[in-house]
């Protein structure tokens, strides 16, 4: 199993344009950004993709134009899903697995393509491409939101979606002793979110899971690219 992040950012992604803060233009100075949040797992030659954000035709074109044979919409937010209509002319939509309200609320807005939909009960382990794939609930007001464990021979791996960090205690053992925790982190420790974590309660919850490692994703402009634990725009982890 290869994981490859394709996307670290929020939903405004970094430089956040017409900001002009050290993030944005230490961002503009080096070429780099956060496009939003998006993981690609590839196991035995079969991609898929966690959340089709806004920039997945760029997505797509950096990580070397793979067929994607499954999406899975963690939530209904606009930086999760939107880009699900660029696989217009691409390819064949490939079919989408998410809990009931998540599909029930995004699928209409894709009604000018034809795909499968697939309801997933959370809690429940279904099988993909040789991966054992368990959705599970977090905490992200006002909306139903997910995250993804997957379990594969060669190592395992548990996103925490959007969310604060009160979640509920069956989902936080899924988080527990994953080989690599991905955790949502959108702003520094001396702001507090409603939906989401800062840097620390990020942090504090990866050791609560821990031994494995982790990275940070989901990160707005204001953390500081030296951030240790950030997730890079196409960093790519391989699972033995
Ligand atoms: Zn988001
Ligand atoms: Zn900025
Ligand atoms: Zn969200």
């Amino acid at each position: 199993m290869n994981l490859t992040f394709l996307g670290t950012g929020d939903a405004v992604g970094t430089p956040k344009v017409g900001c002009s803060c050290e993030n944005c233009t230490f961002a503009r100075e080096l070429s780099i950004e956060r496009l939003r949040t998006s993981l690609l797992v590839e196991n035995g030659g079969r991609h898929l993709l966690i959340d089709t954000s806004p920039d997945l035709r760029r997505q797509l074109l950096s990580s070397g134009s793979p067929r994607i044979d499954a999406v899975i919409w963690t939530h209904g937010h606009y930086d999760h899903y939107s880009g699900y209509g660029e696989f217009y002319r691409i390819q064949d939509p490939p079919p989408v697995y998410a809990a009931d309200e998540t599909l029930s609320y995004c699928a209409p807005l894709f009604s000018f393509l034809s795909f499968e939909q697939h309801r997933l009960e959370p809690y429940v382990p279904f099988t993909l491409f040789g991966l054992s794939i368990t959705l599970f609930p977090v905490n992200h007001p006002p909306v139903p939101s997910f995250g993804v464990r997957i379990d594969s021979p060669g190592g395992s791996v548990a996103y925490t979606g959007d969310t604060r960090a009160d979640i509920p205690a069956p989902s936080k053992e899924l988080l527990s002793a994953a080989d690599l925790l991905v955790l949502d982190a959108i702003v520094p420790p001396q702001i507090h979110l409603n939906k989401h974590m800062n840097s620390d309660e990020a942090a504090r919850l990866a050791r609560e899971a821990g031994p494995g490692d982790y990275r940070l994703v989901h990160l707005s402009h204001l953390i500081p690219w030296s951030l240790p634990h950030i997730a890079r725009d196409g960093e790519c982890i391989r699972f033995p």
